[in-house]
C-alpha cells in the first residue's frame, strides 16, 4: 500500500492550520485541504476579533484582576451546565481547557511571536450566583492584530514547513468522502473546483473540474461548524430555545456550511450534542456585506436599556453583554425574532465595538496611535459612526417621541407604544442619582466601573438616558444572528474520534468547530466568550500531534 502523505487534514482554517504545523514540525508529511482557495487561508479565525480566554494573566495582574484556575473552572462548569452521558469527554476536554488556559497557552503563542492588547475584556457577566453562568472577572484577551493577529504565526510555520517540502496545500479541493480500508479510516476523495479569483470571504464556485482521491495513515477533519447553512441551524434548533427564528443574519462565511461532518458522520463517526449552539441577539444587517446575508455582532457594554419587539424592558440579569443564550431564550418566547437596543451618544461612543477584524482596523492593523482615539475621539470608533449612519438598523433621533415613531416605521408595527418605552426608561433614569440603588442593571453599571479596564474604554458614565447632553438618542433593532456550533464530533483527549458503536475510529481524527471544539462539545451549553479561537489551537494541537505519534 502506497500512501501519498502521512496525515490529511481537512480544513485550512486555525484547527487545521495548528494540526498540520505541528505535525510537519514532529517530521512527518502532511497535506492541508480546503474547498476554498488560498486567498482564504485560516478562514473564520481571520475574520474574528481575535478574543482569548486566558486565566491568570500578567495583563488581568496588571489590571489588578484576581483570577485562578478554581475560579475558572467553576465558571465554566456554571457555564456548560454539563448534564447528559455524553458529556463524558466534553467534560474532560473543559477541564484540560482550562488548565491550558491558566498555563502553557499564553507562553505557547508569545513564543511564536503573537501579543496581546493591554486592557482585558470582560464578556458574558452572568449576573446569577457563584455557582451560575458567567465570567466571575475580566478574561476575554483581544489579540493585538486581531484575527490575522492570531492565524499570522501558523501561517508563517505553514509556509515554512512547505518550503521544507513536509506540508503541501491542496486548495479548491473538496472533500466529499472519508476511504476506510478495514474500517480504518486512510484517505479522503472529492472533488477539484475551478480556480476562485473572489476576495477572502466572498462566495466561490462550487463548478467541479475534476476529482481527486488520496490515501494517508490519518484523517484530520478541521472543518469548521454549521453556521453558513441556515437551514441546517434551524433543523439542529432545539425545542428548549423555542421555535427557530424565521429571519437570521449570517456571523460566518459561506463556507461554514456543516457539509464535512455530515460526511464524517456517514462514515461512522458519533456526532454528539448538535442541539447545542452559540448565536448571538445583537446582530446587525452589515451594510457592507461581504459574504451572504453578512451580519455583525456588537459587543455590547452594559448600559443600554435592551426592550423586546413589544416594548418591556428584557428582566433581570438578561442586560447587554450578561447572559447571550438566556438572552436568546427569552427573546424567542416573544413571539419575534428581533428585539431593540436603546442608548445615547455617549453610551454608544464608550460601549459599542464591533466584532471582527475588519471593523477594528486600529486594533487589526497594530495602529497604537489609532487604538488611543477611542479613548480620546468626541465620536465612537469610526465603523461604528458608519453603522450608525448607513446600517438599516440604527436609528438615531434628538427626542424620545420621534425615536419610538420612527422604531414602529422600522419594523413596520405599532408594537411599541410612547408612553411604556417613556415610563420605563424614566424609572430607570430616576435610579441614576444615587451611587446605589435597586436597579440590577444601574447596579451592574457601578460594579463594572470599579474595573479599571471598563472604566477606562468600556463602560460609559452613569447618566440619565433622557439627559440631552448626552443625546442624540438612538435605537438600534437587533437580529439573531448565527455563529457558532458547540457540539461536534466525539473525541478522546487525543482527537481520536469515536464511532457510533463507541469504539474509536483507527485513523481518524477531529479537531476545532468540527469537534465541537474539543470532544464533542468543550462548551456544554454556554460559552464564557473567547473560548472558540482558543478551543482550535488546543483541539488542533493535541490532534496534530497524536497523529504524528501514532504514524510509522
Ligand atoms: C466575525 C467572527 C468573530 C469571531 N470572534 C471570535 C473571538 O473573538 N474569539 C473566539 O474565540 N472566537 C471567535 N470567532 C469564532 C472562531 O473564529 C471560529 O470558531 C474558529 O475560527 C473556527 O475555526 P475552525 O478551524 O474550526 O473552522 P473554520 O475556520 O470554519 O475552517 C474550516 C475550513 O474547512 C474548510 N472545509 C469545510 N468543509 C470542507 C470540505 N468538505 N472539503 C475541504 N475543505 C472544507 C472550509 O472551507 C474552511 O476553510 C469568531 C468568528 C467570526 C466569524
Amino acid at each position: 500500500m502506497t500512501y501519498d502523505t502521512d496525515v490529511i487534514v481537512v480544513g485550512a482554517g486555525l484547527a487545521g492550520l495548528v494540526a498540520a504545523t505541528e505535525i510537519a514540525d514532529s517530521g512527518k508529511r502532511v497535506i492541508l485541504l480546503d474547498q476554498e482557495g488560498e486567498q482564504n487561508l485560516g478562514g473564520q479565525a481571520f475574520w474574528s476579533f481575535g478574543g482569548l480566554f486566558l486565566v491568570n494573566s500578567p495583563e488581568q495582574r496588571r489590571l489588578r484582576v484576581r483570577d485562578s484556575f478554581e475560579l475558572a473552572l467553576q465558571d465554566w462548569y456554571g457555564a456548560a451546565g454539563f448534564d447528559r452521558d455524553e458529556d463524558h469527554w466534553p467534560k474532560r476536554w473543559a477541564e484540560a481547557y482550562v488548565s491550558f488556559a491558566a498555563g502553557e497557552k499564553r507562553s505557547w503563542l508569545r513564543a511564536m511571536g503573537h501579543r496581546i492588547f493591554p486592557v482585558v475584556g470582560w464578556a458574558e457577566r452572568g449576573g446569577y450566583d457563584a455557582l451560575g453562568h458567567g465570567n466571575s472577572v475580566p478574561r476575554f484577551h483581544v489579540s493585538w492584530g486581531t484575527g490575522p493577529g492570531v492565524v499570522e504565526p501558523f501561517e508563517r510555520r505553514a509556509r515554512e514547513a512547505a518550503a521544507r517540502g513536509l506540508l503541501t496545500f491542496k486548495f479548491r479541493h473538496r472533500v466529499d468522502a472519508l476511504n476506510l480500508t478495514n474500517g480504518a479510516v486512510d484517505g479522503v476523495s472529492g472533488a477539484i473546483l475551478g480556480p476562485s479569483s473572489e476576495p477572502r470571504g466572498v462566495s466561490s464556485s462550487r463548478t467541479v473540474v475534476g476529482d481527486f482521491a488520496l490515501r494517508a495513515q490519518a484523517v484530520i477533519v478541521a472543518s469548521g461548524g454549521i453556521g453558513g447553512n441556515h437551514e441546517l441551524v434551524r433543523q439542529n434548533w432545539p425545542k428548549r430555545l423555542g421555535a427557530p427564528p424565521k429571519h437570521m443574519v449570517a456571523g460566518v462565511p459561506a463556507h461554514v456550511d456543516g457539509r464535512m461532518i455530515g460526511i464524517t458522520e456517514q462514515a461512522g463517526a458519533r456526532l454528539i450534542n448538535r442541539d447545542r449552539m452559540w448565536h448571538y441577539v445583537e446582530g446587525l444587517h452589515n451594510w457592507n456585506p461581504i459574504w451572504p446575508g453578512h451580519g455583525i455582532r456588537i459587543l455590547p457594554g452594559p448600559s443600554s436599556m435592551w426592550f423586546d419587539a413589544t416594548g418591556k424592558r428584557l428582566p433581570s440579569p438578561l442586560y447587554p453583554g450578561y447572559d447571550t443564550l438566556g438572552q436568546l431564550t427569552h427573546i424567542m418566547a416573544t413571539g419575534y425574532d428581533y428585539s431593540w437596543f436603546v442608548l445615547t451618544q455617549s453610551i454608544i461612543k464608550k460601549e459599542f465595538a464591533l466584532s471582527g477584524s475588519e471593523q477594528n482596523p486600529d486594533l487589526t492593523s497594530k495602529s497604537w496611535r489609532m487604538t488611543a482615539q477611542r479613548a480620546t475621539n468626541k465620536g465612537a470608533p469610526e465603523p461604528v459612526e458608519a453603522f450608525k449612519a448607513r446600517g438599516a438598523d440604527f436609528i438615531v433621533r434628538s427626542n424620545l417621541p420621534d425615536l419610538v415613531e420612527a422604531m414602529n416605521v422600522l419594523a413596520g408595527s405599532k408594537l411599541l407604544k410612547l408612553s411604556e418605552i417613556e415610563r420605563q426608561i424614566e424609572a430607570r433614569d430616576r435610579e441614576i442619582d444615587n451611587p446605589y440603588g435597586k436597579d440590577a442593571q444601574v447596579m451592574g453599571i457601578h460594579n463594572a466601573r470599579r474595573y479599571i479596564g471598563d472604566r477606562l474604554i468600556r463602560t460609559a458614565k452613569p447618566h440619565k438616558l433622557l439627559d440631552p447632553a448626552h443625546g442624540p438618542l438612538i435605537a438600534v433593532k437587533l437580529n439573531i444572528l448565527t455563529r457558532k456550533t458547540l457540539g461536534g464530533l466525539e473525541t478522546d483527549l487525543d482527537g481520536r474520534v469515536f464511532g457510533v458503536n463507541r469504539e474509536i475510529m483507527p485513523g481518524l481524527y477531529a479537531a476545532g468547530e468540527a469537534a465541537g471544539f474539543g470532544g464533542g462539545g468543550m462548551h456544554g451549553y454556554r460559552s464564557l466568550e473567547g473560548t472558540f479561537l482558543g478551543g482550535c489551537l488546543f483541539s488542533g494541537r493535541n490532534a496534530g500531534r497524536a497523529a504524528a505519534k501514532a504514524v510509522r
